[in-house]
Order: structure tokens, then C-alpha cells, then sequence
């Protein structure tokens, strides 16, 4: 094994302790604590962990539990009068509605009622467009969680090769952006790419977000670039990203684990966004 494996719930625990001077700060100066909305809709059970742990490591940063749960059955209005009710209170700093909804749910109608400056996934449209012209904004968790961890490890950015795999709303297309607004040059390789290993060769920095177990291997590594598996699976040995870690290893100078990697940093992003929001809320922003 060559590669450096980055350590995600270390860079996790550094951002979540920061938040929680932050918040301590916060009160100092005569503010109130930030308040989490999370909404849940439904019973999905890999949606009840997530939104658990958010919940848990917020109390934990000295944030106020502001969750919300609705039933599997709810129609679009009551959802909508919901995310409506937590847009006028102001005890709630920021609203995360957990996705992906049921099905008969308009999703993206309901996170449009979320406003910008409580729009703690980044989801919104003013705030993607924000990111779209490198403006400041609240930026979605898990690709901002990439960035921290990039950052952490030192990688050089300006000037370097980036490839990102996957061009989602959530990771892929913020994650481009994030990267080229630290003046990276980047490609998004998607589902229609024509030799996605090919081009995810040429990376210094390659972030994979396709969704697909073990999709890039080592002939679609560059040796000693930085290997970041956005990817979770769960396996029947546990979880698994979308990059064959043991072969990738021999070859990436830094990797990413799964577990390990980027999880951990989504909900740790989503703390900071949340301390953010309540900060400029309060006018007590940087
Ligand atoms: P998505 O399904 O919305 O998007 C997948 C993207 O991958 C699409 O843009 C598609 O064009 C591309 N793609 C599909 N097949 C491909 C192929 N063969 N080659 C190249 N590109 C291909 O998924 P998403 O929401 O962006 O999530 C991606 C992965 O990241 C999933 O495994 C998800 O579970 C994981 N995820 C992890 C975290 C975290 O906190 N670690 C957060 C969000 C998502």
C-alpha cells in the first residue's frame, strides 16, 4: 500500500469542536443558540440514522434540537405548511429537510420553502446560484466536507488536474464548482462519458460521486493523485464506496476510507453551515 489514507473523522471531530467554540462564542456575545430543524418524512431506516446523528452531534456543538418528524402518508401541503412554520420561527437558524422523501412527495417544491439564509444543505436555487458565480453562500455539506478534508491534507489545488465523477444536484455539479473556485481545472465525468477511466486518469485530485459500488479502480488512478470516494454501499461485509479502495491504495498518494472518509465531514458541514446561518441571523456574522 502507497497511499496516505485520510483520516475523515479525525477532520470531522477538528470542524465539529471548532462549531462548538463557535457556538460558546456565539452566547458569549450575547446571542442565542443556533436551532437545527430536521425534517424527517416517513420511516426510511437508513433516513432515521442520518437524521439521529445530526440531531445527536448538534446538542453535542451546543445547538438547540429543533426535529421535526412527519408521517410516510403526509400530503404536500401539510409539508408544506410545515417547512413554512419553521421559515417564520425564529428559534430555527436552519431547516434540513432529510432526502430523499416518499416518492409522492414533490421534493424540490418543498426544499424551495426553505429560505437561503436557512438553507443549511445549500439545496435552494438561490443558493446554488450563489455557488454558481462564486458568490458567498451556504454551500452543500458533503462537497463543502470534501473541500475541508482537501484542505486539511494540504492538496494543491491551483492549477491541478481535477476530475469529478457525477454531476448531481447534491454533490457532483457544487463539488466542480467548489473546485474550480479554488482555480483547479476541472472535468465532471457523468453517466455518458464515453471512457470515464480515461479521463479520470489525467486527475491530480479525483472525486468520485456515481453512486455505483466500486466503479473506479486502479488503471482509472494517475499514481500518487488524491482519491476522494464519496460513494456509500452497503455490502454485505459492511460499507463500501464506489472506489476499490485495496487496489486504489497501491497506487493514489492520499485515499479517502469508507467508512471513514467523507461521511463523517457531511454532518460536520452541516454544523458550520448551521452556526453560519444563526451568526448572520443574529447579525453577529463574520
Ligand atoms: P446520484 O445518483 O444523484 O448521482 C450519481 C451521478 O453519477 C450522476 O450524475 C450520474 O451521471 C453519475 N454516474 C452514474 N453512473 C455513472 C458511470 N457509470 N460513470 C460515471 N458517472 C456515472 O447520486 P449522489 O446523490 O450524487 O450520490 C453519489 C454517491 O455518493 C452515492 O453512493 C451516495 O450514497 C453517496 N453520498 C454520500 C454522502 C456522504 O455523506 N458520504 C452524501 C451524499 C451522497
Amino acid at each position: 500500500m502507497t497511499a496516505r489514507v485520510i483520516d475523515g473523522k479525525a477532520v470531522a471531530r477538528e470542524v465539529r469542536a471548532e462549531v462548538a467554540r463557535g457556538v460558546e462564542q456565539l452566547l458569549a456575545a450575547g446571542g442565542t443558540a443556533p436551532g437545527l430543524a430536521t425534517v424527517l418524512v416517513g420511516d426510511d431506516p437508513a433516513s432515521e440514522v442520518y437524521v439521529r446523528n445530526k440531531r445527536r452531534l448538534s446538542v453535542e456543538a451546543g445547538m438547540v434540537d429543533q426535529h421535526r418528524h412527519l408521517p410516510g402518508d403526509v400530503d404536500q401541503a401539510t409539508a408544506q405548511d410545515l417547512l413554512d412554520e419553521l421559515a417564520a420561527d425564529p428559534a430555527v437558524s436552519g431547516i434540513l429537510l432529510q432526502l430523499p422523501t416518499p416518492k409522492h412527495l414533490d421534493s424540490d417544491a418543498l426544499v424551495l420553502r426553505i429560505p437561503a439564509e436557512r438553507d443549511v444543505d445549500g439545496l435552494t436555487t438561490l443558493n446554488a446560484g450563489l455557488l454558481a458565480q462564486g458568490r458567498p453562500g451556504l454551500r452543500p455539506c458533503t462537497p463543502a466536507g470534501v473541500m475541508r478534508l482537501l484542505d486539511a491534507y494540504d492538496v494543491e489545488l491551483a492549477g491541478a488536474e481535477a476530475v469529478v465523477v457525477g454531476r448531481s444536484a447534491l454533490v457532483g455539479k457544487p463539488m466542480a464548482q467548489l473546485l474550480l473556485g479554488r482555480n483547479a481545472t476541472v472535468t465532471t465525468a457523468h453517466s455518458r462519458t464515453k471512457d470515464v477511466a480515461e479521463v479520470c486518469r489525467r486527475a491530480d485530485v479525483l472525486v468520485v460521486a456515481a453512486g455505483i459500488p466500486g466503479l473506479i479502480g486502479a488503471d482509472a488512478v494517475k499514481p500518487g493523485a488524491t482519491v476522494i470516494d464519496v460513494g456509500i454501499h452497503r455490502g454485505e461485509d459492511g460499507l463500501v464506496g464506489d472506489v476499490r479502495y485495496d487496489e486504489v491504495a497501491e497506487v493514489a498518494g492520499l485515499l479517502t476510507p469508507v467508512p471513514g472518509g467523507v461521511g463523517p465531514m457531511t454532518i460536520a458541514m452541516l454544523l458550520a453551515n448551521t452556526l453560519t446561518a444563526a451568526k448572520a441571523q443574529q447579525g453577529l456574522g463574520d
